[in-house]
């Protein structure tokens, strides 16, 4: 299947094709679309993805704005909008992925399978025939929450892209399948994860974040970034069992396994120390989690403990991707932690 089939093209779009609103321009988009603006220097691009997963549109809200803005970038900029199809189904920007489709954003690996391994396919020949300098794929997290960098590669460019948008990068040898997995055999990649879908802090920043990628003459060299990256490596997962039932309030009802305080998710990216609770745990105790290290092992006793029905980390901790949303945190994960240092729990 060529690319044409798969993939539409917008070439330094107007505002009147833009439509007013990033809905309006949503809804006039038909497939997963790649989009080309011209820069000053016509011999370097740029590129960046977004809507990989339908629900995440702080990307495509930033890109929106920078189009009617017609500034002319820096360099010329390659976009690819991914996850179009489940974007648009009503009530648009609600669904990860279509009904009975693949999780795009694990869809970038041999061999390409199903409708979204041909969108992921046609994607990555873009970029090699695009030669960026760098690639950015921007997203949201599931929770409210600081926005953090995730990078396989952790070097003075992926720092340097990483400190246009934030400054926490997370550095992770876990193989999922994402694009900057596979991009990164080629051209320096960064995922930019800008804070909570639902988040007006999280559109305004993966714009200004935007803004600086496009205008400034040199996003890969560190003595140019905007503020010094803290570079968590290596999180282990926690991971609540399936059958385990999870509660959100500010004391335990008795019914669930695990209770966490309604305002967990201000825990993200904090320091919390042994001697500071977490949550309550139920008559099954810690039974009902597992924590996963990058290389699948499982060692749950140096990252939380139990005093009086209580949970504490096992050693000072700094915890991330926290949810309050208990579907998330029963298909996903529960949260990911590293030692307070940064460094690999275990
Ligand atoms: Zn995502």
């Amino acid at each position: 299947m060529s690319n044409l089939n798969v993939l539409d093209y917008l070439n330094n779009p107007s505002p009147r094709t833009l439509g007013r609103s990033p809905l309006e321009w949503l809804d006039r988009l038909n497939k997963p679309t790649v989009v080309r603006v011209a820069g000053r220097d016509r011999s370097r691009t740029r590129a960046m993805a977004t809507l990989l997963h339908g629900n995440e549109p702080s990307g495509l809200f930033a890109l929106h704005r920078w189009l009617l803005e017609q500034r002319t970038p820096e360099v010329n900029m390659l976009f690819v909008l991914g996850g179009v199809y489940p974007a648009k189904i009503p009530p648009m920007f609600s669904l990860r992925q279509l009904p009975e489709g693949l999780d795009l954003n694990r869809c970038f690996k041999e061999p390409f399978e199903g409708e979204e391994g041909a969108i992921a396919q046609a994607m990555l020949a873009e970029l090699r025939n695009a030669r960026p300098e760098c690639l950015l794929d921007v997203h949201n997290t599931s929770g409210t929450g600081p926005a953090f960098a995730v990078t396989i590669t952790n070097d003075a460019a992926h720092q340097a892209l990483t400190s246009l948008f934030t400054d926490r990068l997370i550095m992770t040898d876990l193989r999922l399948g994402a694009l900057m997995e596979y991009s990164e055999q080629e051209v320096p990649t960064v995922t930019i994860e800008c804070g909570g879908a639902q988040d007006e802090h999280a559109h305004q920043l993966a714009y200004e974040g935007l803004v600086r990628y496009t205008s400034k003459p040199d996003v890969l060299s560190l003595e140019k970034a905007e503020w010094e990256v803290a570079v968590l490596r290596n999180p282990i997962r926690v991971e609540l069992a399936p059958e385990a039932t999870i509660e959100y309030r500010p004391e335990p009802s008795g019914h669930a396994d695990l209770t966490f305080p309604p305002d967990i998710e201000h825990r993200n990216f904090g320091v919390v120390s042994p001697d500071e609770p977490l949550g309550w745990i139920g008559n099954k105790g810690l039974s009902i989690l597992t924590a996963i290290g990058h290389n699948r092992t499982e060692n749950l006793e140096q990252v939380l403990r139990i005093k009086d029905g209580q949970i504490y980390p096992a050693q000072a901790i700094k915890a991330f991707m926290i949810t309050t949303n208990p579907v998330i945190a029963k298909s996903d994960c529960l949260f990911y932690a590293v030692k307070a240092t940064g460094e690999p729990i275990f």
